[in-house]
């Protein structure tokens, strides 16, 4: 975030898909940062247990551990196993959580954006309409009758809204159903490929997912772009990843971290 130069100001909720190290080792940093930024905000935190233990346990330990204090509450959501549906909703947007197949409890996000009504207020004046109650109306009914007989219509003064977008995640998996009904029709898919596919036993094996696999659920789940992450170490160079990947999904690209260049 920070060699992204991603605000922190405006984060008010993580969601954690499962409790592995390379998943929450920068949790306790990003906090850290938080509190030294002077955060007061609350901070909402989603995530699964393991093997009886919270993610709330290591933030009271790290926290005491290494004398930080949090200037901010956390408040903790915990994904209860097998749990399906949504988490949080907000004026623009829904998020919403699948339970997939992991070594451990491990979930998928789905963030839709809510249909948004852009009132452009130059038009409303035209119809003598000033931000208000008649205003308030129109948003709610859909239109409004005046005492001239004349009736408007929420689209008359509001700009056209954009196609609400979908995002999707989803990892640590193996493939499995839960993923593609996650992502039906999303506009971009973010899904793990920690092999290539030569290791197709060795992800079934570890509960994970080779780029090719990914890119089938991409297709089964029919949508817009496919990102792949979280590659293994092992690997040199993706461009085989991205090739079997492409095979059988041509939409696909290597998502990495800060890095703009591609191997297309
Ligand atoms: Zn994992
Ligand atoms: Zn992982």
């Amino acid at each position: 975030m920070l060699r992204a130069g991603v605000s922190r100001v405006g984060v008010s909720h993580l969601f954690l898909s499962h409790l592995h190290g390379d998943h929450v080792l920068g949790l306790v940093g990003l906090l850290s940062t938080m509190a030294g930024e002077g955060r007061s905000a609350p901070l909402h935190i989603y995530a699964p247990t393991n093997a009886g233990h919270s993610i709330a346990e290591l933030i009271d330990l790290s926290t005491k551990l290494m004398d930080i204090t949090l200037t901010f509450p956390v408040q903790h959501h915990i994904l209860p196993v097998g749990f399906s549906g949504e988490l949080v909703r907000t004026r623009n947007a829904v998020v919403t959580a699948r339970m997939l197949e992991h070594r451990i409890t491990s979930f998928g996000f789905r963030v839709e954006e809510l249909p948004h009504v852009n009132i452009d207020l130059e038009k409303a004046r035209a119809f003598g309409i000033e931000p208000g109650p008649i205003l308030g109306e129109i948003k709610r009914v859909g239109y409004v009758h005046r005492s001239d007989g004349q009736t408007i219509h929420l689209a008359d003064i509001t700009t056209p809204p954009h196609t609400p977008r979908s995002f999707v995640y989803c990892g640590d998996t193996r493939v499995c159903e839960a993923s593609v009904e996650l992502a039906m029709n999303a506009d971009v898919m973010l899904h793990e490929a920690t092999f290539s596919d030569e290791m197709l036993l060795k992800a079934a094996e570890r509960f994970h997912c080779t780029a090719s696999q990914a890119a089938h659920q991409a297709r089964l789940a029919g949508v817009g772009r496919l990102y792949l992450t979280h590659f293994s170490v092992r690997y040199k160079t993706l461009a085989p990843l991205l090739r079997e990947a492409r095979k059988v999904f041509p939409k696909t690209t290597l998502a990495r971290e800060c890095r703009m260049e591609t191997i297309e």
